[in-house]
């Protein structure tokens, strides 16, 4: 059987190595963390994610769809609150029983590792640093980061914390997971015709907690919540033992200016946020702040996502996206199912399989990545808009009707598999439609004034229009 070798055990590697693990290869995977399931704190982005119908197609195809499905809280709809604290409106996500899952980080990760980890063709050698890729050979160079005896031997030097031994690893496949930051993809970047663009938006972000009252939720929980404030915005989802994960989006530069000592922070989210600031608490606002920096969100796109013969890029070391359509992960467990697909097609031939998953890959990921920074001005503002709340209320109204040809644009990212630039075709095809009605109705409306106002002056023995 061939081997495949994963730089990276997040949440695209583990899943990786999974299907892998199906398919009977032999897996390695090299992880520069510990190993999570041994740690009491696990460091790192986002505690929990919204999984929506491509992140579970794909782990529907390794068995753990309804196991993961099961540990995580429906969202149905948004819950758009208002600044005064006190009202909100909703916007249900597509048609009724139609979802998104908040799902916990860790949680998912641990039991998609132990999931591959049950076959004996796996293996993880955790605290690996992938440092780079050789293209020529095939390989990957792997330092690997075990701690040594912290026990000087007399006459001997201090003892180093990192043994700097490293290995090259060959494999019929190399796959990096190794996230925005990849090693893989970095070593990649020194060869022509290698493209690569990446943008840090002005934005960053800070997660704190809501903690349950009286052993119950604080909020509702079957949705996702909203406080749409212009250019910040917070946001809120449940988690399964009864808190939510909050997270603050704004300019650096607002956390500069307003959050940036305990006074100006509490003030901030009392005036900006006063439903959330109740069940936050000063205290914890005022801790959180005091200890932790806002985090940047990068995007980046590159192309193509494979090299020479046996080098494939997924997941975030491919493309990176803003949070703002919560589809970097789903997106990223797309693409294991996609290459599993291709794998299917030419189960003999790696090289051409490459070439395949970049042909059709490659431009969904720039999609994806477009719309999620769409959905980043939606988000914070558009949410508001009477415009915007219309077309929503139209399109749902359209999908009622014709269920099977006007599907809106939330419901073809987040509840279809409707490949990301055939989602885009279409949204295209709908609202050249939707001006055309618009224009009709215009048309139709100074007709019907001017009928009406010719009648009008008709009746009153007045020749039209000559009032002025
Ligand atoms: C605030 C926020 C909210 C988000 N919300 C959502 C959401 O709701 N829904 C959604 O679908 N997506 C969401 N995302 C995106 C999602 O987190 C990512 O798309 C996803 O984590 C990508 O998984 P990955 O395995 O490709 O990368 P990662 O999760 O970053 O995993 C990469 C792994 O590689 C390891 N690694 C790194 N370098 C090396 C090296 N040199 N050698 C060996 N190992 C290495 C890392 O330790 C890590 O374990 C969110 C992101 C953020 C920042």
């Amino acid at each position: 059987m061939p081997t495949v070798i994963i730089a990276g055990a997040g949440l695209v590697g583990a899943l990786n190595a999974c299907f892998f693990a199906q398919r009977g290869w032999n897996v390695q995977v090299y992880e520069y963390r510990k190993d999570i399931r041994t740690m009491a704190h696990v460091q790192g982005r986002s505690i929990n994610l919204a999984l929506s119908q491509r992140g579970k197609s794909a782990l529907e195809a390794v068995g753990l769809r309804e196991y993961i499905v099961n540990q995580g809280v429906p969202m149905y709809a948004r819950l758009v609150h208002n600044k005064d604290g006190k009202t909100y409106s909703r916007q249900p996500y597509g048609r009724p029983g139609e979802h998104i899952v908040s799902i916990n980080r860790r949680h998912l990760n641990e039991v998609m590792i132990t999931q591959a980890e049950k076959c004996p063709n796996v293996k993880f050698f955790f605290e690996h640093k992938v440092k780079n890729v050789d293209v020529d050979k095939g390989s990957i160079t792997v330092q690997s980061l075990a701690k040594v005896s912290r026990i000087p031997r007399p006459g001997q030097s201090p003892p180093r914390t990192e043994d700097t031994t490293e290995q090259t690893i060959q494999g019929d496949l190399i796959i990096a997971c190794d996230g925005a930051y990849s090693a893989v993809r970095r070593s990649l970047m020194t060869f022509p015709r290698f493209n690569y663009s990446q943008e840090y938006i002005e934005h960053g972000y800070v997660e704190l907690n809501i903690l349950p009252k009286s052993d119950e939720f604080a909020l509702e929980e079957n949705v996702f919540h909203l406080w749409p404030r212009g250019h910040f915005t917070l946001i809120a989802l449940a988690n399964k033992d009864k808190t939510f994960t909050v997270t603050i989006f704004a300019p650096f530069a607002e956390f500069e200016k307003h959050m940036s000592n305990t006074t100006d922070v509490l003030n901030f989210f009392r005036e900006n946020f006063p439903d959330a600031y109740e069940l936050l608490g000063r205290d914890h606002i005022a801790d959180t702040f005091s200890r932790v920096k806002p985090q940047p969100l990068i995007s980046l796109k590159c192309a193509p996502h494979h090299f020479g013969d046996n080098i494939l890029l997924m997941g975030d070391a491919a493309h990176a996206m803003v949070p703002f359509y919560g589809q970097g992960m789903n997106c990223g467990f797309e693409d294991c199912l996609v290459y599993s697909d291709i794998l299917n097609q030419y189960p003999m031939d790696i090289p051409r399989s490459l070439k395949e998953y970049s042909r059709v890959r490659v431009k969904d990921a720039h999609t994806i990545n477009d719309l999620a920074m769409y959905n980043y001005e939606e988000l914070r503002d558009l949410v508001n808009h009477t415009s915007y709340k219309l077309r929503k209320k139209f399109d749902m109204w359209l999908n009622r009707i014709m269920p099977e040809t006007w599907i809106p644009l939330y419901s073809m990212v987040t509840f279809s598999r409707i490949p990301y630039s055939k989602v885009v075709e279409n949204r295209r095809w709908q609202d050249k439609i939707v001006s055309r009605f618009n224009k009709i109705i215009c048309t139709s409306t100074v007709v019907g004034v001017i009928a009406v106002a010719s009648f009008a002056a008709y009746r009153q023995k007045i020749p039209p229009f000559n009032k002025f």
